[in-house]
């Protein structure tokens, strides 16, 4: 049966052009947000605003979360008032934060309990891809489940994979997150060098954006790092708490991940200034504070 009725939980970088982008494939969204005003554009927009993640729940053949950590998953889904209060038996729950891949494991089954089918679906894409909806959708969970959901997942994502059971497509994103943080790693020294050399970093970004370097890192960070623009994209305290879960996964598999580790640090660098809500872009200034610059 086709999905009208869609909730979404979490309105921030994220989650509020995801759910905007819902609103304009003309799904019937219901959605809700902590901080209230935060749902005020999507509710101009034709969303119905709801009093709890579990009323949103209730209202939704397929409710979408896209909080911060682990533990807020937890909260917006298992806690007093939370999406399994108001889920229906057969309706789903997509769960689009990045979280240990043990947490989602964990909302998987004690939906399952109430006969509510869940997809962990973290993605990747950005701020950018998250207005124009083509974010990269990693998905765990069934494959039934999976094929009901796809339709819906349509008018946020571009490249869609379903990579295998619960929490697989946390895996996937922790994966995500060690390729990311090193290119960024990457885009920060080529930054780094091209100004200490006296040459103009902007030109070297559009030259080497297009050839066998280019990334998505040095594409849409390397612009606004040259430029000073720190605004988030993506937090730096948002970062830490994947490359944590990285540097945990790694250490469960034991995994040497030695680039992650390094990335972590002049991230640690950053936090310690203050700096924790600077886009990840700052990493550069991570790299002028080792150079003896002021930063
Ligand atoms: P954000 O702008 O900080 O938004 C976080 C959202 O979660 C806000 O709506 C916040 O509500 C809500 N929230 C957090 N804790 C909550 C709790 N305990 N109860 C209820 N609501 C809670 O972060 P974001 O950048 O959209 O990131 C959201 C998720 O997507 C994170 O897991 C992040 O790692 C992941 N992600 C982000 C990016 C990116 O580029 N930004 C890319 C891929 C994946 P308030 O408004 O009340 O604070």
């Amino acid at each position: 049966m086709t999905i009208r009725r869609v909730g979404f939980i979490g309105l921030g970088i994220m989650g509020g052009p995801m759910a905007a982008n819902l609103l304009a494939a003309g799904y019937e969204l219901t959605v809700w947000n902590r901080t209230a005003a935060k749902a005020e554009p999507l509710a101009a927009a034709g969303a119905r605003v709801a009093g709890s993640p579990a009323e949103v729940a209730a209202a939704s053949e397929l409710t979408f979360t896209c909080v911060t950590a682990s533990a807020d998953v937890e909260a917006v889904v298992l806690g007093r008032g939370g999406v399994i209060d108001g889920a229906a038996p057969g309706s789903i729950v997509v769960d689009c934060s990045t979280i240990a891949p043990a947490t989602a494991r964990k909302v998987h089954a004690q939906l399952a309990e109430r006969g509510v089918a869940a997809l962990d679906a973290p993605v990747s894409g950005g701020d950018v891809g998250a207005k124009a909806g083509t974010l990269a959708i990693m998905v765990g969970g069934d494959a039934e489940t999976f094929e009901r959901a796809l339709p819906v997942l349509r008018a946020i994502g571009k490249t869609i994979v379903h990579v295998g059971p619960p929490g697989a497509g946390q895996v996937v994103k922790l994966c995500n997150q060690v390729a990311g943080g090193l290119n960024l790693l990457a885009m920060a020294e080529a930054i780094s060098l091209c100004r200490r050399s006296g040459v103009d970093p902007a030109k070297m970004l559009e030259v080497v954006s297009a050839g066998a370097a280019g990334s998505w890192m040095l594409q849409h960070l390397g612009p606004r790092a040259v430029a000073g623009d720190f605004a988030p994209g993506f937090m730096v305290d948002l970062m830490q708490k994947d490359l944590g879960l990285v540097l945990d996964a790694a250490h469960e598999t034991h995994t040497p991940l030695p680039g992650s580790a390094l990335v972590r640090q002049l991230f640690e660098m950053l936090q310690a200034r203050g700096r924790g809500r600077d886009g990840t872009q700052a990493i550069v200034e991570a790299l002028a504070l080792l150079a003896g610059e002021t930063g």
